[in-house]
């Protein structure tokens, strides 16, 4: 509904453009961000420090004293045949009542008949008791705009309420127009209650009929896959190493998923070095077994070339190309994929290109999906019919926690990491300077051991007061004059970039000062010590996934996260990483703190997100709405979709399909 029909004041329709509210729904879904209990009780009952409403009759002309930039107002008033003293600030204009007026005034009683007041108003005392709305504003808005606009909204605006009657019923649920009145005005305590449980009940529904629409959408009919099962097991004997109960699991689930008649859309996720690489890459053997062409896409052409390089040492029979950037024999190899020359191609968002045909294309695979759009995913999906797709993903969060996320694709999960692996000690510097752990630095170095700075700017900002790559690197070679170093970041060109890491992984560089473009699976086992500055600066699976470089080799790994924030929220965050190396558990802090859309990139892709749900604690809601969503989709009930389709994205629905 348009803000237009409720016949607002410039001013307050002002009010809502800089809230960002946009029509009559947006308002109602203001919600305030904490609620006040207003009480009030006989003078022989108040106790100093507390806080209190009482109405009284004004006694003395306010005088208004100025100290400083404050104003000071004093006045008496009468309560319970006793005299207050009451104080109050910045309200000048208070003089202006008269005598004898009555007035409830709220604020801390001080003790000794002094009172402090925080507001007053004319009002009467019974509108003013009870649980108050409290409103995050900005400045020049008052608490009272946004009730009186949502009131009128409230009393204005047809409240449909599309729910079946019989989910209504089935969890006790109250009507969408009883929730929006009781969030803003609330009667009681368990009023509001029921008033979040529904609204929250209606986000959780809303994001779980996108998601599971998406599901039905990808799971399109396809050819079944058809490999030998003996050729497979040899492929894993012949392994250089066992493979973990867990590891063996997802690739039975994956390989189940290649032979049913139906697309697979999974995501495989697991720990920072849990092995994830091997299972795709036999998922792509199997896939080859069953003449279908795979695609292999990593985010960095470093990692394409890694990955190029371990399935080319792992199946030797296999014809495997590699497609980067700006490689020079590009045009031969797009060639050679549309006659159909190779089992495996490996490679970047090039694979995607519009010049690459593949003829006959049966998996796709990606690597740290993070990184890439749901939009990029489909592209190179698209690039077959039907095809299987398979993500990966180093940002694992706990099963259950998977399930209600990810509703619309299947997930794998790959619970703790190969034997033997070193781990990694990490130290949290609070200075953003590496003079505590100089002597560490020049140890590791001195042990012919390889070491990683990291820098979270590549070049100098007069906004951000952050180390930058560059000057660090210059600062660097001055500092270590005896050691070669090398400098990595996102604005070199991809031939410079290959030339820098692989003399980092051949050795001939000590110190590579790089941003976070080696957050992503490089692999060099002789680097064991890593040097984050401004650490405050970066999520946490982010730093998790940093560091997860440095436990790849011979030793344990030494990560030092330096800051100079003071800020105890700050630290209290990266101390998460000094206690725990589990990046099931880090991911679920950082989901914590920073909310699923950024942990699972649907912030750009149209799924709706939450306001008051919370998708960790409200376990019982998430399951009743996902069940529902289910069974909406199957009714197919039009007043239904309609009804919470009408504001998300089409492209939400769509781009599963595109
Ligand atoms: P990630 O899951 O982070 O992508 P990788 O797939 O790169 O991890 O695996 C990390 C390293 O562990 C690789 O060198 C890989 O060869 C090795 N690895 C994988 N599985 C096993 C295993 N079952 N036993 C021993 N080493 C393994
Ligand atoms: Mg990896």
């Amino acid at each position: 509904m348009d803000l237009k029909e409720l016949q607002l004041t410039p001013r307050r329709l002002a009010i809502l453009k800089a809230l960002d509210i946009n029509d009559v729904e947006g308002l109602l879904r203001y919600y305030p961000y904490r609620y006040e209990e207003n009480v009030t009780k006989a003078f022989k009952e108040w106790q100093k420090g507390d806080n209190l409403l009482f109405e009284g009759r004004l006694l003395s002309y306010p005088g208004t004293y100025r100290f400083g930039k404050r104003a000071i107002t004093r006045f008496k008033v009468l309560y319970d045949e006793e005299v207050i003293n009451v104080t109050i600030f910045n309200r000048p204009w208070i003089k202006n009542l008269k005598e004898n007026a009555t007035l409830v005034i709220k604020g801390r009683y001080d003790g000794q008949n002094n009172f402090t007041a925080l507001n007053y108003t004319t009002h009467s005392l019974n509108e003013e008791l009870g649980i108050k709305a409290v409103y995050s504003l900005k400045e020049g808005m008052r608490q009272s705009d946004i009730a009186k606009m949502v009131d009128k909204a409230l009393k204005t605006a047809i409240i449909k309420d599309n729910l079946p009657q019989e989910f209504i019923e089935r969890h006790g649920l109250i009507s969408l127009e009883e929730a929006y009145r009781n969030i803003h005005f609330p009667t009681s305590k368990s009023a509001l209650k029921k008033a979040i449980v529904r609204l929250k009940y209606d986000e959780f529904l809303r994001f779980y009929l996108v998601l599971e629409s998406r599901r039905q959408v990808s799971l399109t009919p396809k050819e079944v896959k058809d490999f030998s099962m003996d050729k497979m097991a040899t492929a894993i004997k012949n392994l250089p190493f066992e493979l973990t109960l867990e590891q063996k699991k997802a690739l039975g689930e994956i390989l189940e998923d290649l032979k049913k008649p139906l697309t697979m859309t999974r995501l495989m996720q697991g720990d920072v070095g849990s092995g994830k690489t091997i299972i795709a890459a036999l998922a792509l053997y199997a896939n080859s077994l069953s003449s279908y062409m795979g695609a292999f896409m990593a985010p960095t052409s470093v990692l394409a070339k890694q990955h190029y390089q371990s399935l080319s040492k792992l199946f030797p029979n296999l014809n495997i190309a590699l497609l980067c950037g700006n490689k020079k024999d590009n045009g031969d190899i797009k060639k050679a994929i549309s006659e159909g020359k190779y089992d495996i191609v490996v490679g970047t968002h090039a694979l995607f290109s519009d010049d690459v045909y593949y003829p006959n294309l049966g998996l796709v695979v990606t690597d740290e999906q993070q990184r890439f759009g749901v939009k990029q995913r489909h592209k190179l999906k698209n690039k077959g019919q039907n095809v299987d797709l398979l993500m990966m993903s180093a940002t694992p969060i706990p099963r259950t926690l998977a399930a209600s996320i990810y509703g619309d694709m299947e997930v794998s999960t790959i619970e703790g990491l190969p034997m033997g692996r070193k781990g990694c000690d990490t130290y949290l510097i609070k200075e953003n300077s590496i003079v505590s752990i100089i002597d560490k630095i020049k140890e590791a170095l001195k042990a012919q051991r390889q070491v990683y700075f990291i820098a979270a700017a590549i070049n100098k900002s007069e906004a951000l007061n952050v180390k930058d790559a560059v000057h660090l690197y210059a600062a660097l070679k001055d500092l270590f004059k005896t050691y070669r170093l090398g400098l990595l970041h996102g604005q070199m060109s991809e031939e410079e970039k290959d030339k820098v890491m692989e003399a980092f992984l051949n050795g001939d560089i000590n110190i590579l000062v790089a941003t976070t473009v080696v957050e992503v699976g490089v692999n060099v086992v002789n680097a064991t010590m890593m040097i984050v500055y401004d650490a405050d600066r970066f999520g946490l699976s982010q730093l998790h996934q940093l560091r997860g470089r440095i436990q790849r080799g011979y030793e344990r790994g030494k990560c030092f996260l330096l800051t100079a924030n003071k800020d105890a929220e700050a630290l209290k965050r990266l101390k998460v990483l000094e206690k725990s190396n589990d990046g099931f558990y880090i991911a679920q802090e950082d989901l914590k703190l920073r909310g699923p859309g950024d942990i699972i990139g649907t912030r750009q892709s149209g799924i709706p997100s939450f306001i008051l749900g919370d998708i960790m604690n409200d376990t019982l809601i998430v399951e009743a709405a996902k069940k529902d969503a289910r069974e909406l989709l199957k009714r197919r009930d039009e007043k239904v979709m309609d009804e919470y389709y009408r504001e998300i994205d089409d492209k939400a629905i769509l781009n599963a399909g595109d």
